[in-house]
């Protein structure tokens, strides 16, 4: 019926070299539906690595919606019924992912999940809802039902079958903690790669900062548009060409939505990659801005003081705050 196709990719490059000094230690998995490189440079203490490894699997047991023995999955299954409470951990994630919500008028959309769950894209079960399908869902969508109980850290929904989706900032939390690990245990140079999310962490053990590329969608693995220097920061990518598939007619459906259309997010902005020492934000950030597109999404980036990349539709490359 289709010719359907999953497409993960790095969507950055860091450069990097090694010194005498400094002996860089890669391990490289696939964790969280994409490839998880991890780097530290002068560190003789190499379960290190499998401790970042260990703290991905924690973000994935925390929320992953398709994993059954999971937080959140438990959360989504029961909060139409009864208000649920969850970890600190977990509710100061979905505090952070509602305001942004409500900051960016639902372009961030932490109650995506039925939505995403539909279109099923990159999980296997990619096809294009009727529209009457995406309808109904939609009512499922509001962030409003969403009813959070600070003292008691529980979560209520008002509509049964809604269902919070954190993927648009997985990545990004797990490379904030792991760059948590890694400075509490005295690593001062580090590249923690998670798919299209990386964190530099310290500078380059050259003593200047990293140089990240930033990945063209068109062209193959190794080729970039852009790059960005920076230090102590992660660099984090949003774009439609990272998970999609193909209809036999050759339209394009990719994983970021829009709750306001109930289809893929179509904007002027190709790829958006946001620059931040939280990359929990970083993550978040590029998913609004990749729905908002390039005027309202600078607006975002300038409130929060950032730096962004954008690759727009024609071509161009804005740049904000660099
Ligand atoms: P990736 O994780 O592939 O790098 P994103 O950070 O942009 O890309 O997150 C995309 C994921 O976030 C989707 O797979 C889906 O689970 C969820 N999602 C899709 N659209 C939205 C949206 N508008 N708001 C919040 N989350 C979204
Ligand atoms: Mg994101």
């Amino acid at each position: 019926m289709r010719k359907a196709l999953l497409v993960v990719l790095f969507s950055t490059f860091v450069f990097s070299s090694c010194t005498r000094s400094a002996e860089p230690y890669t391990e490289t998995e696939l964790r969280m539906d994409t490839v998880c490189s991890i780097t530290v440079y002068d560190e003789d203490d190499r379960t290190l690595i499998s401790g970042a490894f260990d703290i991905i699997d924690d973000v994935v047991k925390l929320i992953d919606i398709y994993d059954s023995s999971s937080e959140i999955y438990h959360l989504n299954e029961n909060a139409s019924k009864e208000s649920v409470s969850v970890s600190p951990e977990l509710f100061a994630l979905i505090r952070r992912a509602y305001d942004m919500s409500v900051l960016t008028d639902g372009a961030f959309n932490i109650a995506i999940g039925p939505l995403v769950e539909l279109w099923g894209i990159g999980n296997g079960g990619e096809t294009v809802p009727s529209a009457e399908e995406i309808e109904k869902t939609l009512l499922l969508t509001d962030y409003n039902n969403i009813i959070l109980d600070e003292e008691n850290r529980s979560v209520l929904f008002l509509k049964e079958g809604m269902k919070i989706d954190l993927g648009a900032l997985g990545k990004g939390y797990a490379a904030d903690r792991i760059a948590e690990y890694f400075r509490e245990n005295g690593v001062e140079s580090a590249i923690i790669n998670l798919g299209g999310n990386v964190y530099m962490l310290g500078s380059h053990p050259e003593g200047r900062e990293w140089t990240v590329g930033l990945q063209s969608p068109d062209t193959e693995r190794g080729g970039y548009f852009a790059t960005v220097a920076c230090s102590d920061s992660s660099v984090v990518t949003s774009g439609g060409y990272e998970r999609y598939f193909e209809t036999e007619d050759g339209n394009i459906y990719h994983h970021i939505l829009s709750s306001k259309t109930g289809y893929p997010a179509s904007s002027d902005i190709v790829s958006s990659s946001i620059i931040s020492r939280d990359s929990t934000l970083a993550d978040m950030l590029s998913t609004a801005t990749f729905v908002l597109g390039s005027k309202k999404g600078e607006e975002i980036v300038n409130q929060f003081s950032l730096q962004a990349v954008f690759l727009l539709e024609n071509g161009d490359v804005k740049r904000i705050g660099i």
